[in-house]
């Protein structure tokens, strides 16, 4: 088994502990490497790297910046079958997903870089005659990054593109199920000419690295990726700092299915996004509302489209629609909420028990009507192939149901009527709604969640400029 290290100031840096972090197959329970549960002078050696770092990379041209992250997303490129089944073997995405992220993360790191030479700031009009006002956007310094295990790879791009291109250096902390894939992210980058210190990665725990990289005075922003009860934590640790904070948390997504919809349409979009990563994805659909005259009939070819998924391993010899859950913990949740909606008067119509695979933590794709919008299956996130089906009556009583959630992070909504999707869109509380589609979301948008999905958001000249601070100078003319 191989036994990996931290990457601090270029260079793969031993840990000054001795606690190792075996990393687990979730399709098999077999173990494939470890990486170092990192201490606190870890994380403050990476800290001191990237601030080091940050003086000379804040001053290169934009473009200069871009050309770094362009090389590494070429790097990228060159790899993605190898990186495909790494993440698939480590996290349980198929490989078509895993692929897809591969190729999104490179497409990603190209994308930001094209910002190099559109980061404005303005020239505002002054009250006072002779003067004239500037607004800069500058680099706020050092970047905390914090990961989690469901789009590992991505998330590396994600927080370490617009952090590089706007001039800021980064530590990353990726997720401990999940760091073997940010590992060969940092051979690649090793092959590039990116100076040490610009990105540094440390593995670790959550309580401990995790929240050294959270507390410390030197971090001028945490981009962090995960679940409500962690950002609230993370909040905490930032708050004698007042560091900035990016947030980006959990979701509950309702989707609504209107009577006059494509219910074949809806049907596979529905599924598509409660199967793919077997569930555990932030944006998919956890939540169904569908209007009382077509609830019979949708229920039972939703019931009849999860119930044909294809569960299993992704590297094993079969082609599957979706892999193992994540962990035991993952699987315990999934199985308690449906066992907790079924003794609340839930009707299970399909799944609600361990697949029959050996090995892995393979949950049957579920499917539960009559739900109630007091049931914990429809308020708390579920994160795996399991869908909450619940009636209502008009459009009105949808949207109060579908807003009446502590999340608010995206949202859809299924029918051919202009006039009811115009509604749903101004009526419907939550950072981002799909029409007649479910998830993804586009990289030139903005992924950014309302109540406790989060603060801030990630993408597209928004996201950007989360990750610059302005400076407004007052010139006046003598
Ligand atoms: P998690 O919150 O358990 O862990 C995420 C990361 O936080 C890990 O790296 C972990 O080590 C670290 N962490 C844990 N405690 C910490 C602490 N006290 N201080 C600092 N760091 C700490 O989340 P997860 O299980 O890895 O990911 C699943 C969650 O992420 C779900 O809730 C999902 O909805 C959310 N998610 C959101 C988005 C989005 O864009 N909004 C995207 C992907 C995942």
């Amino acid at each position: 088994m191989l036994h990996y290290d931290n990457f601090i100031n270029g260079r793969f840096t031993p840990s000054t502990g001795k606690e190792r972090i075996t990393v687990v197959n979730p399709s098999t329970g077999d173990p494939i490497c470890t990486v170092p549960d990192s201490t606190a002078a870890d994380m403050e050696a990476a800290i001191d790297a990237a601030t080091a770092a940050q003086k000379a990379w804040g001053k290169r041209p934009a473009i200069q910046r871009a050309q770094a992250l362009r090389a590494i997303a070429a790097k990228i490129r060159e790899q993605v079958e190898p990186l495909a089944r790494l993440i698939t073997e480590e996290q349980g995405k198929t490989l078509g997903l895993a692929r897809v992220e591969v190729a999104f993360t490179a497409d990603y790191m190209d994308y930001m870089a094209e910002w190099a030479r559109r980061i404005e700031g303005e020239i505002l009009e002054s009250d006072r005659p002779g003067e004239t006002i500037l607004l800069f956007r500058q680099p706020i310094g050092v970047i905390g990054g914090i990961l989690p295990w469901n789009f590992p790879f991505f998330l590396i791009a994600r927080k370490a593109a617009p952090a590089l291109v706007t001039g800021n250096t980064i530590v990353i902390k990726p997720s401990e199920e999940t760091p073997h894939n940010a590992v060969k992210f940092c051979e690649l980058m090793a092959q590039t000419d990116l100076p040490p210190g610009v990105i540094n990665i440390v593995h670790g725990r959550g309580a401990g690295a995790g929240k050294t990289l959270c507390a410390s005075p030197k971090i001028g922003m945490i981009s962090f990726t995960g679940s409500v009860e962690t950002g609230s934590a993370i909040m905490a640790a930032a708050a004698p700092n007042i560091t900035k904070l990016n947030l980006e948390l959990g979701g509950k997504a309702p989707a609504i299915v209107m009577g006059d919809a494509d219910l074949a349409m809806a049907v596979q979009a529905v599924k598509s996004s409660r199967v793919i990563n077997s569930g555990q994805v932030c944006n998919c659909a956890e939540r169904i509302y569908v209007q009382s005259n077509v609830a019979a009939e949708f229920t039972d070819k939703l019931a009849a489209a999860m119930k044909s998924s294809v569960c299993g391993n992704p590297l094993g010899e079969t082609e599957v629609e979706y892999g193992p859950l994540i962990n035991q913990a993952g699987f315990n949740k999934v199985d308690a909420l449906v066992r907790g909606a079924v003794a609340a008067g839930a009707t299970l119509v399909t799944g609600g028990a361990r697949h029959e695979l050996e090995g892995g933590y393979y949950y049957q794709p579920t499917v539960l009507a009559d739900c109630r919008q007091d049931m914990d299956i429809v308020r708390r996130e579920i994160f795996g192939p399991v869908i909450p089906v619940v009636k209502f009556d008009d459009l009105d009583q949808a949207i109060e149901m579908a807003n009446d959630s502590e999340y608010g992070l995206t949202s859809s909504i299924y029918t051919r009527d202009l006039n009811t999707a115009l509604r749903a869109c101004q009526e419907i509380h939550f950072g981002e709604t799909y029409i007649n589609r479910e998830n993804f979301e586009a990289m030139q948008g903005f992924h950014a969640g309302w109540r406790k999905s989060g603060v801030g958001g990630a993408d597209g000249k928004h996201g950007l400029y989360e990750f610059t601070q302005t400076h407004v100078v007052y010139m006046q003319r003598g």
